[in-house]
């Protein structure tokens, strides 16, 4: 399969990875958009948040609980969460991701 993040989790494409619990890991992002922005994945291929299953809510319970885990490992108290579904969203990997973002001050709407 051509995922960037499967390829990521089989090693074959390095990251800077900064959490790991079963089924869940969390690198930073290559082209950070905030001083903390990491991407929390799943083990599983999940391409979109439209294609998970009824089966899958504990990997996206594990998936929040990894965000809150990393702030406080970071000792960070606001960040922003984020997941992008398909393109018009903003989603460039198909391979569902959460984005942590923290460390500077930021706005809404979203742009
Ligand atoms: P999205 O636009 O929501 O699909 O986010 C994809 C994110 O993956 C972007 O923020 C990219 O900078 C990031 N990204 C793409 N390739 C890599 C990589 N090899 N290592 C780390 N982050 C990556
Ligand atoms: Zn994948």
């Amino acid at each position: 399969m051509d995922c960037i993040f499967c390829k990521i989790l089989k090693g074959e494409i390095k990251a800077d990875f900064v959490f790991k619990e079963e089924g869940i890991f969390a690198f930073k992002d290559i082209n950070p958009q905030a001083p903390h922005h990491i991407l929390i994945i799943p083990e599983k291929h999940i391409a979109t948040i439209n294609d998970l299953n009824d089966e899958d809510a504990l990997i996206m319970g594990k998936m929040l609980l990894a965000a809150k885990k990393i702030a406080k490992k970071l000792g960070i108290q606001s960040y922003r969460l984020v997941f992008n579904c398909n393109a018009d969203a903003g989603q460039e990997v198909f391979h569902i991701h959460l984005h942590f973002l923290a460390g500077r001050k930021f706005t809404w709407p979203p742009g």
